[in-house]
């Protein structure tokens, strides 16, 4: 069983947030901004060199 979990961005400080999603009113605990920028897992491609 996976996890989707969101990882935000704070638009003001850039702290990185891991919160669950659902959750409103969202704040962010360093700077207090409520602007939020959603992160993309990054994600590995793998090209295979033939
Ligand atoms: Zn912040």
């Amino acid at each position: 069983m996976m996890v989707d979990t969101t990882d935000y961005k704070c638009a003001v400080c850039g702290k990185t947030l891991e919160m669950d999603i659902g959750i409103m009113g969202l704040q962010c605990r360093n700077c207090g901004s409520k602007i939020f920028v959603k992160k993309r897992p990054s994600i590995k491609k793998t090209i295979k060199a033939v």
